[in-house]
């Protein structure tokens, strides 16, 4: 049998989380999840996120981290200078999913971003490999994209919000720009 071992779990959102939690708790993590998503625009977007999670959490007895901070301005200056919007809004987030493991002590950290078919793996990698570098605290990747309809069954199940864009105001207007018909302004 596989010695407990403790991880703080970076999550986006609650249906992502049933999925990845199970599945890290199954290799013997104990499993702590971490709020932190300045990306999520507007305010209220990110309330509902944040609700669903702590609901989903609740239910399962699963110690859950939030951030209350909520730096909009911060955050689309970054994303508006990055080179490339994605991979800096993951290295933001790995980076202080790391920074807060270290200082609760706990020596792994992971992200439930990777059950999405939509982001990016390598992104995610480099992001988590570039936090540990920098904190010591051990990244634990997987790509776990072949749960995500897992995440969808048991989401709706249970009638947890789902959102339908990824998180910050652009990715809101590509999502409903792609949707609108022609000649609709
Ligand atoms: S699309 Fe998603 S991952 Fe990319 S910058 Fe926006 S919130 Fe972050």
């Amino acid at each position: 049998m596989k010695a407990a071992r403790p991880l703080l779990l970076h999550a986006c959102c609650g249906p992502c989380m049933t999925v990845v939690c199970e599945q890290l708790q199954r290799e013997g993590f104990v499993v702590t999840a971490f709020f932190y998503n300045p990306n999520i625009h507007p305010w209220k977007e990110r309330e509902r996120r944040l609700q669903a999670l702590t609901g989903y959490a609740d239910s399962k007895g699963i110690n859950l981290e939030i951030d209350e901070e909520y730096p909009l301005e911060e955050n689309i200056r970054m994303l508006l200078d990055a080179e490339n919007r994605c991979s800096a809004c993951f290295k933001d987030r790995l980076t202080a999913t790391a920074d807060r493991a270290r200082e609760l002590g706990i020596e792994n950290f992971s992200t439930t971003l990777s059950v999405s078919p939509y982001q990016n793996q390598s992104y995610i990698m480099e992001a988590g490999s570039a936090a540990e570098k920098k904190s010591g605290v051990r990244f634990i990747y997987r790509d776990f994209r072949e749960f995500y309809k897992e995440s969808i069954r048991i989401s709706s199940e249970a009638r947890m919000y789902r959102q339908s864009y990824c998180g910050c105001i652009f990715s809101e207007r590509d999502r409903y720009l792609n949707l609108r018909s022609p000649g609709e302004v």
